[in-house]
């Protein structure tokens, strides 16, 4: 789907607008600053582009005549998201308000290379005039920018290109971001988020860092290592080669002991930082929710609402949340 003539930032706010509410083109002008005339010029263009729909007549308040009232058009576009977890790969597809319209789990093989990969994306996600893109979430260490991954815990897999091959192998847009900064994005599309940590305890254990409302990522992409914190000298080995990692030490331990690792671990992080939520997610969280609520400091937390899919939709969400 070609959307450049759709990417200014009028047309987002207004796209965004629609999407916090039914509101009227009224509404919106006075929402945005922007003059009537030039919202409904760019409503129309929305409603061409098949992103927007006229839901019904709404009265705002006044005593005029009934506004009809706009809302996203969910068919309108859709984005697909993928988690290269270390032993699955999961694929959803979004529509465009963020809704899950269909989600798949396929098994990886240990050992898997990125062409596997490649090879169990290729029928999942499917090129079409209504297909924004791919967004594709892996653990770190990666260049964001470039799309380039060199995860740990995946051997063989060192500075692979993983955005250019994807790209040319399903003919559509990529991003490739950190799993953690998916899962704090798709926690973010939600509810109102601003200064947050999304702490992660899947396969692998990390943070996404969301400060001032936007996704921290660092000046090398290098930020939310959460898990490689070192907080035991000389400790058990871990997967990126050092010891003593937030990380290991968990993976050493079991039970009340393994919520009382991530409780240190999350302290540090709330000394450092001072966010003000810090939500908890991943597979060996969800296991076992309570164990690690009742561990942690004394801070607003809680455990995500979202299931097994929070990375795979924060990945779409890289894709689909350009457009507002
Ligand atoms: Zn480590």
């Amino acid at each position: 789907m070609d959307l450049t003539s759709l990417r200014s930032h009028n047309d987002r706010t207004v796209l965004r607008l629609v999407r916090s509410g039914a509101l009227s083109r009224a509404s919106i002008a006075a929402e945005a600053g922007l003059t009537p005339q030039a919202v409904s010029k760019i409503v129309a263009r929305l409603m061409a582009a098949g992103l927007v729909e006229e839901t019904g007549a709404v009265r705002d308040g006044g005593r005029g005549k009934p506004r009809m009232a706009l809302q996203l058009a969910p068919g309108g576009a859709c984005a697909y998201g993928a988690y290269v977890d270390r032993d699955e790969l999961r694929v959803v597809e979004l529509d465009l308000t963020g809704e899950v319209v269909s989600s798949t789990v396929v098994p990886l093989a240990p050992m898997f290379t990125p062409d596997d990969v490649l090879a169990e994306l290729e029928p999942l996600v499917p090129a079409g005039e209504k297909v924004l893109g791919l967004g594709i979430a892996i653990a770190g260490p990666l260049d964001f920018p470039a799309g380039v991954v060199s995860p740990n815990g995946l051997p063989g897999w060192s500075a692979v290109p993983l955005r250019a091959l994807a790209e040319e192998r399903l003919g559509l847009p990529v991003v490739v971001d950190k799993d953690t900064n998916a899962a704090v994005l798709a926690e973010a599309w939600r509810r109102p988020l601003e200064d947050a940590a999304l702490v992660f305890v899947g396969t692998g254990l990390g943070a996404g860092l969301l400060l001032g409302g936007e996704v921290h990522r660092g000046v090398r992409s290098g930020a939310g290592e959460f898990g490689h914190m070192t907080i035991q000298l000389d400790g058990p080995l871990c997967v990126c080669g050092r010891r003593g990692c937030v990380e290991a030490v968990h993976a050493a331990a079991t039970g009340a002991e393994a919520a009382r690792v991530l409780a240190v671990a999350v302290t540090n992080l709330v000394q450092l930082l001072d966010v003000g939520q810090i939500v908890l997610s991943g597979r060996k969280v969800l296991e076992s929710p309570e164990l690690y609520l009742r561990a942690m400091p004394d801070v607003p937390v809680s455990v995500t609402s979202a299931g097994p899919d929070l990375v795979p939709v924060g990945a779409g969400l890289l894709v689909l949340g350009e457009l507002f």
